[in-house]
């Protein structure tokens, strides 16, 4: 009789073949059967009713279970396929496009792309998800069957699915593997796996119905992208809903517009940001306590240009690894110019404008570089996602000997900004090299540990906590990820400390050591908030609009309660106004009411209502927009009060 050797944990025995990956599982661990999905079997991942064939190879078994990263993908991978089983189902003669998982993007989980017999509304979302959920209730097997090209062809010519039909004459070359749900319509063409029945999908909902081009391909076949997302729990789906919920109030494209900061005009250009001037007194004053602290720091302030010859992005390697997403070349007098992608090679023509002694080490060069990139017109998103927009962006030029100081001057650098803005949650990831996948890294393997060893031990001195993630470096060196929880638990990855091995090579850079030998420097490229629209956006549904006193465009606006009082409403803006506060006063004839709204709409901090009494006595009556009414007081007393607020804010990072 022959056996399967197979290795779970730290146990290894053998149980008769042939076997189920399923059978595998379970003469270890029978409990734990019914929560695998699936399994990794000697890496690569199986469906649990595989069946494995004796072989001299010990197999490695770990089940993928659904509270994991590879559980949810593929929870919604399949939940994808269960969307188009129903579909086929309600809609017989749809063609079906592509369906896959999502588990970067926020907003959904999966999607499937479709073209039904006829068009599909918002109204089919709720029929479509209810069938979902009737044949989730049967535990529909998932089955799988491996077919030669010519018949998975035939398959789908017969069933009249062109597109499957061009996926299969593109990617296979002799045979695929075909998916059905047992009792439904579907077939799809597909690596799998996929969960063991429809009984394992429990928490899903449809979202969103937009449309997509087949490929992506504005010539080709216009579809429907059905959106939805899935969960391994009921509870995990409703928190996440109410996220998403609380998410929508605060969406920055509307708050953007309610409170006049930005907006995007197709006639200039989609994903190219108008500031708006009260948008613009953001920005001022994030720019203004970001110097203060970059001068503090020892950093210098260099300006470059937004173009460069094309030759230039050639020697760095942007035109070889990043064409893709610059613009095409444009020509002067027959040379070749781009749009900059990134300002690295800028700050390193600095460096590189005259002899640098050991002496000199560090130069540390910022600048809010304006940055293009082409990004294709369905992925851009509000401020989010854009294609021109402004960096935070430093380049570090330092010794070997100075990486550790200088990346430890970064970490305290990012998390005292990240405090001013409230984010008290600011992780870090430490990306080192490794991994299955060989990227190719540049650089000897003396300078990697060491400098891997020096970000390390930079984070470990601070007690921050992090996570060390093996195999995500770039090629050119480690990096430490800046990511903060924002006011509603959501993750945003925004700036880098990024180590380049690269780019000193490529370009020669030099330095004379105290050996008066030549040496060459390395390059640390760092951005606290990465790109400032982005931080904007992110800033704007942190504080849901309501932005603190500091950042506040208006600060207080001064509501008279007739026009009688207009006059003293005037006088009590100005002398605010000669504070140095944003004040703003509303002497427009309408109901006291009416103003607040207005002001509260606005999420002005502080509104000072102004009536007989007011003018009599020479106060002022204080509304806070979260605490209403604060009470009477002197100006005086309120311009104290108002400046303390002021300063405590931005006073956490010593400014
Ligand atoms: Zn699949
Ligand atoms: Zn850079």
């Amino acid at each position: 009789m022959s056996e399967l050797n197979i290795k779970f944990g730290d146990n290894q025995r053998s149980i008769p073949a042939p076997a189920t990956v399923a059978d595998a599982i379970k003469a270890f661990d029978r409990d734990g059967l019914k929560k695998a999905l699936a399994a990794k079997v000697n890496g690569e991942e199986l469906d649990l009713n595989r069946e494995l064939t004796a072989t001299d190879e010990v197999l490695s078994i770990e089940p993928i279970i659904a509270d994991s990263h590879d559980g949810l993908e593929l929870i919604r991978h399949s939940t994808a396929h269960l969307l188009a089983a129903a579909i086929l189902d309600l809609f017989p003669g749809t063609k079906l496009g592509v369906g896959p998982a999502l588990m970067e993007d926020p907003r959904y989980g999966f999607y499937y792309d479709v073209i039904a017999p006829r068009n599909l509304t918002e109204e089919d979302l709720p029929v479509i998800e209810k069938k979902m959920k009737s044949m989730a209730k049967q535990n529909l097997v998932y089955r799988r069957e491996l077919v030669d090209k010519a018949r998975i062809l035939d398959i789908f010519k017969e069933r009249d699915e062109p597109l499957k039909c061009e996926l299969i004459t593109d990617k296979v070359t002799d045979s695929a593997t075909l998916y059905y749900i047992d009792n439904s319509p579907f077939i799809d063409f597909c690596l799998g796996p996929h969960v063991p029945h429809t009984g394992k999908l429990q928490a899903f909902k449809l979202l969103a119905l937009s449309g997509a081009y087949w490929k992506g391909d504005a010539e080709r076949e216009q579809m429907q992208r059905i959106y939805g997302t899935a969960f391994a729990k009921q509870e995990e789906l409703d928190a996440w809903l109410k996220q998403r919920e609380e998410a929508e109030k605060r969406d920055h494209r509307k708050l953007g517009k309610q409170l006049d900061l930005f907006s995007i005009d197709d006639d200039y250009g989609q994903g190219l940001i108008l500031w708006h001037p009260k948008g613009g007194i953001i920005r001022n004053e994030m720019e203004r306590l970001l110097k203060e602290e970059l001068e503090r720091r020892g950093y210098s302030f260099v300006f470059t240009p937004h173009i460069a010859k094309r030759d230039l992005w050639v020697k760095s390697g942007h035109e070889g690894n990043y064409s893709d997403s610059m613009y095409a070349p444009t020509s002067i007098e027959d040379e070749e110019y781009r749009l900059k992608p990134m300002n690295c090679p800028f700050h390193i023509g600095i460096y590189k404008s005259s002899p640098r002694s050991y002496r000199d080490l560090p130069q540390r060069y910022s600048e809010m570089g304006t940055v293009y990139r082409a990004e294709l017109s369905g992925t851009l998103h509000g401020l989010m996602r854009v294609r021109g927009f402004s960096v935070d962006d430093a380049h570090l030029f330092v010794r070997p000997d100075q990486v550790h100081t200088e990346v430890a001057d970064c970490l305290d650098f990012a998390i005292k900004v990240f405090e001013t803005y409230g984010f008290d949650k600011v992780k870090f990831e430490l990306s080192v090299r490794g991994g299955a996948e060989n990227k190719g890294y540049l650089g000897s393997d003396e300078d990697w540990a060491d400098a891997e060893k020096q970000l390390a031990s930079a984070l470990e001195e601070r007690n921050i906590t992090y996570e060390r993630i093996e195999g995500e470096a770039a090629f050119y060196g480690p990096k430490i990820d800046i990511k903060i929880e924002d006011a509603i638990g959501r993750v945003w990855q925004l700036g880098t400390i990024q180590l380049d091995f690269n780019l000193p090579e490529r370009f020669e850079l030099e330095y004379t050591g105290d050996d008066n030998q030549k040496h060459r420097p390395f390059m640390i490229h760092r951005a606290l908030f990465g790109s400032i629209e982005r931080f904007f956006g992110v800033l704007i549904e942190h504080y849901a609009g309501a932005f603190p006193l500091w950042l506040a465009p208006v600060q207080v606006t001064v509501l008279p309660i007739t026009d009688r009082i207009n006059d003293y409403a005037e006088q009590v803006a100005a002398d605010l106004r000669a504070a140095g506060f944003r004040v703003e006063s509303n002497t427009i004839s309408d109901k006291i009411g009416a103003k607040i709204r207005d002001a509260q709409m606005q999420k002005i901090p502080y509104m000072l209502v102004l009536g007989d009494k007011e003018l009599e006595d020479g106060t002022v009556a204080v509304r806070e927009r979260k605490q209403g009414d604060i009470g009477v007081m002197t100006l005086n007393e309120f311009k104290e009060k108002i400046a303390v607020e002021k300063s405590a804010a931005v006073s956490r990072t010593g400014y």
